[in-house]
């Protein structure tokens, strides 16, 4: 039996601004298996990466912090956990991978002593055993010369290297769990074709189970095996990849699977959902997706929907589409 490997619950990460508060993550729950990849999927401020540098506690603080909820890993919760075993568990057992490799490297340290360093802190090894891991690891994530490699900075390589070795570094201490936040973004889209095939490759080569931010769904349908929907820091909608792409549920989801433009289909104009994200700062109890949602009814401005399965066990949305309740305000 699948187990599970992160289970968020009811996390609420708030940003403290001059001119209110910004519920950034609003009671988010959703857990993330063993072996899975679990894609987190929405627009920009939606809430996905900071939920992910919760689960880090990389939060900055003020003006952000963590105001409740629990988040296990391997049935501990981490918000429980000393500083000192929380950063042995970061870079550990989960480790991350950001959008901007070369933001991510530092530029005047060789990329050897950056793969290395992680493996002399975490795992103990020796200067010669780190060299001789790191050597490995640049060639597990398809670099040719590894010896080259290693001695070379950050400037010298391309960017799809330089996102190898951020991969490469990335899993030095063999993580249970990777977290790559919009990992392809930066990249041209073969490069970003290449660094997905290798994420799949190390996902069955290591069991290790990621969790993948992106607003891009062509990489949903390629890497997921299930699926989280954010809107304006909640989760809107999840589901195993399949059946979210078959039987969207809430009209956001469907908006954004409307608006993928479709290969071999000529299209006059490229859909787009309108109207923006609302505001962040002070959002009311309602459905954020009121002001842009085409079937928005009374209900919809002045109480939240419950976020719940209606039929599938494993595909739960929040939608006053689907609940009874509606009938009776
Ligand atoms: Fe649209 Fe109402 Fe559903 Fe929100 S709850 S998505 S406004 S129908």
């Amino acid at each position: 039996m699948v187990k599970d490997l992160v289970e968020f619950r009811n996390l609420e990460t708030h940003f403290k601004t001059t001119a209110g508060t910004v519920k950034a993550v609003d009671n988010v729950s959703f857990t993330i298996r063993e072996g899975e990849t679990l894609c987190v999927v929405g627009e920009s401020g939606c809430g996905k990466s900071v939920t992910a540098m919760s689960l880090m506690q990389l939060i900055e603080s003020p003006p952000g912090k963590i105001v409740g909820g629990e988040i296990f890993f391997e049935g501990r919760d981490l918000l429980k956990l000393s500083k000192k075993d929380m950063s042995r568990i970061r870079g550990n057992e989960i480790s991350m991978i950001f959008q901007e490799p070369m933001s991510s490297l530092n530029p005047v340290l060789t990329i050897g002593n950056q793969i290395s360093e992680p493996l002399m802190l975490h795992m103990l090894l020796d200067r010669k055993a780190a060299k001789k891991r790191a050597i490995e690891l640049i060639t597990l994530v398809g670099i040719s010369r590894p010896e080259k490699i290693f001695d070379s900075y950050p400037h010298e390589l391309s960017g799809g290297m330089r996102q190898r070795i951020m991969i490469a570094i990335a899993l030095s201490c063999d993580p249970k769990l990777l977290i790559a936040d919009e990992p392809t973004t930066a990249l041209d889209v073969t490069i970003q074709a290449q660094i997905l095939d290798l994420m799949r490759d190390i996902k069955q080569k290591l069991n290790t189970s990621i969790m993948l931010i992106t607003h891009d769904l062509g990489v949903v349908a390629e890497m997921a095996d299930y699926v989280v929907v954010m809107y304006a820091g909640k989760v809107i909608e999840e589901a195993p990849v399949l059946e979210l792409f078959q039987d969207p549920q809430h009209p956001y989801t469907k908006g954004l699977l409307k608006a993928k433009p479709i290969i071999n289909q000529k299209q006059e104009r490229l859909y787009s959902i309108p109207g923006q994200v609302p505001n962040p700062i002070d959002l009311e109890d309602n459905c954020h997706f009121h002001d842009r949602c085409e079937f928005c009814m009374d209900i919809c401005k002045v109480k939240q929907p419950p976020f719940r399965s209606h039929g599938k066990d494993n595909h739960k949305s929040a939608c006053w589409l689907y609940e009874e309740e509606r009938e009776v305000l």
